[in-house]
């Protein structure tokens, strides 16, 4: 029983306290057990045997899960019936039995190698998640090979699961059920799908954890920080004691939390705000509204792509972005198009390899390129539009006639469908995101072109600064509160006004309470960032007057430094306001 600390990446806070249940993988084997000649029948229905059962099983998995969370996630069983059903796959598998008279066991493992090392051997980051999708079927074959009387009964008791990675299939599926307290895997980052599902679940969940499965066996204590990204492996009594205080605080915080989902988003002088959701899948959607969303700011909808290994149709557009409709009616929903490209590349867009992604072939660039595609997807957010309460917004605008071009293409489209007399809004707002400096510095003008603006945070510091947004060696350098981002993002909000334009901030920077603090004294109202982090900063928004920090964030921006302004700003605010940043450090 040794105790072990490990530090990775907290995706869902809190904090759960449980024992171990390591996920079940099967260990492919490497002993060759031979038949006779005369059992080899035998052995082949043996092996359909264990394939229908597959069949059935997934079948079933498949509408549970379609069921319990939505159809989105059932798409992946859809995909390993297809290779459950692979001729070339079967027909290996029983081949082996044939030829070198042995058991199923034997002849799934030797089909089970020799896909890994095709899929190994493809140079795509999408295809060699394939590869698990092959494995995950190949394993359930596997698994069927015994009955089910034979098989050991499943823990149905609620523990902690640790895994070397989950597939998407095996997140949905377990994660659904009820029984996990909470997550620790091997693998993995924060826009992982566990990741996504375990926040929207509130199940506590640390992932990049490298090598905690080597670290646990089945029955070991563990508890998994949700929201410092450490888990603790068999700890002793006074850290148990600490962990479990730490939890009730916690837990006591979450209710906290979901009770100022409920009070009105307006500061002390009544200055009404909005906090939004940023979201990447339909299912976050009553989560987010849950803890306080009044609309969804960003639908980043690049998962659509990351999830197929074909291009999604516009049938497969359309019934997502329906769904987010219904399911925010009437609040509004902002469709972000693609943000494909760049270092995003996924070998069915056909982007060649760049050297500098960032700065290529990326977002409404690539849009522009492919249009067929863009017209795909604008056509299924205009029929999806019809409740009236959909916004396009478009990735990435560097100059305005990236925004004619786009016009004509929505024009186009939109006559298409008349001409099929499909409904949809035919008001349906435009808007674009700013987050390239040219973008940024031409707003005055832009900004007359279109209905609404959003402004990128993440992008705009990475390119206004120079700053890889995920290069840690240049990290210290991102900085919100640099004078320069402040007075362009003061810009920016100025122009949109003066137009008399919505005006929107969905990066990071209005998730931070503090950074939030500032926008709204520069006259931002819209806020949009992950729901985790709605209610700390809808609670600082509540806790100060609009009047007062608008002064004082006037004179922080005539500060040199960073440091200097956040210091005036933190010490301003505090005196005046002290309530406002009570939450802010829990989540
Ligand atoms: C941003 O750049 O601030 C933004 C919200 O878009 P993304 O993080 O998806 O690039
Ligand atoms: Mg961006």
């Amino acid at each position: 029983m040794d105790y072990f600390r490990l530090r990775g990446i907290g995706v869902s806070p809190g904090i759960a306290i449980g024992e171990v249940r390591l996920s079940e993988e099967v260990i492919f084997t490497s002993r060759k057990e031979s038949i006779f000649p005369h059992q080899i029948k035998e052995e082949l229905r043996r092996l359909r045997k264990a394939l229908s059962r597959t069949g059935n099983q997934l079948i079933r998995i498949k509408k549970q899960i379609k069921e319990k969370i939505g159809d989105e996630h059932s798409f992946i069983f859809k995909a390993h019936l297809l290779i459950l059903e692979d001729k070339s796959l079967n027909s290996e598998m029983e081949r082996i039995i044939k030829e070198e008279e042995c058991r199923s066991e034997w002849a799934i493992s030797r089909v089970h190698e020799k896909y890994q090392k095709i899929f190994e051997s493809i140079n795509y980051e999408y295809f060699r998640q394939r590869k698990s999708d092959v494995s995950d079927v190949l394993s359930k074959i596997y698994r069927n090979l015994e009955s089910a009387k034979q098989k050991k009964m499943v823990d149905e008791q609620e523990k902690i699961l640790v895994a070397h990675d989950l597939l998407p299939s095996e997140a949905a599926l377990r994660l659904s059920k009820g029984n996990v307290l909470g997550v620790a895997i091997d693998m993995g980052g924060q826009t992982s799908h566990t990741a996504i599902l375990a926040r929207s679940l509130n199940i506590p969940a640390v992932v990049g954890l490298r090598n905690v499965t080597q670290r646990v066996k089945d029955g070991d204590y563990l508890i998994v920080d949700g929201t410092d990204g450490e888990v603790i492996i068999n700890p002793p009594l006074a850290t148990r004691r600490e962990f479990s205080s730490k939890k009730k605080k916690y837990d006591d915080y979450r209710k906290e939390l979901k009770k100022t989902a409920k009070l009105s988003s307006s500061t002390l002088d009544d200055v009404r705000f909005y906090p939004l959701a940023n979201i990447e899948l339909p299912e976050e959607v009553s989560f987010a509204f849950s803890l306080g969303a009044e609309g969804i700011g960003l639908f980043r909808s690049e998962f659509l792509y990351l999830q197929t290994p074909t291009l999604p149709k516009e049938e497969d557009h359309f019934s997502i972005y329906s769904r987010l409709a219904k399911e925010a009616y009437p609040s509004p929903v902002y469709i972000r198009t693609v943000d494909l490209g760049g270092e995003k590349s996924l070998p069915q867009l056909k982007i060649k390899k760049e050297p500098n992604p960032a700065l290529g072939l990326r977002a409404i660039r690539f849009s522009l390129r492919d249009k067929d595609l863009f017209k795909i997807q604008l056509r299924a957010i205009l029929r999806a539009s019809f409740l009236k309460n959909i916004r396009i917004l478009i990735p990435m605008i560097t100059e305005i006639e990236e925004i004619e071009e786009i016009k004509l293409l929505f024009q186009e489209v939109k006559e298409e469908l008349k001409l099929k007399r499909e409904k949809f809004d035919e008001n349906i707002p435009l808007g674009v995101m700013i987050e390239v400096p040219a973008a940024a510095a031409m707003t005055d003008v832009l900004v007359k072109e279109v209905d609404y603006l959003s402004i990128g945070t993440n992008d705009l510091i990475q390119y206004y600064l120079a700053v890889d947004r995920s290069n840690e060696l240049v990290s210290y350098l991102f900085k919100p509160f640099h004078p320069s981002i402040l007075r362009l993002v003061k810009f920016i909000i100025d122009a949109a006004r003066r137009e008399g334009k919505e005006i929107t901030v969905c990066g990071e920077m209005a998730a931070d309470p503090l950074s939030a603090i500032v926008l709204l004294g520069f006259g931002l109202r819209k806020f949009s960032m992950n729901p985790i982090f709605i209610p700390r900063v809808k609670k600082a928004l509540r806790s100060v007057e609009y009047k007062t920090v608008k002064n004082i964030v006037q004179k922080a921006i005539t500060l040199k430094t960073s440091q200097e302004i956040e210091e005036y700003i933190i010490e301003k605010i505090l005196v005046k306001h002290p309530k406002a940043f009570l939450m802010g450090q829990i989540t």
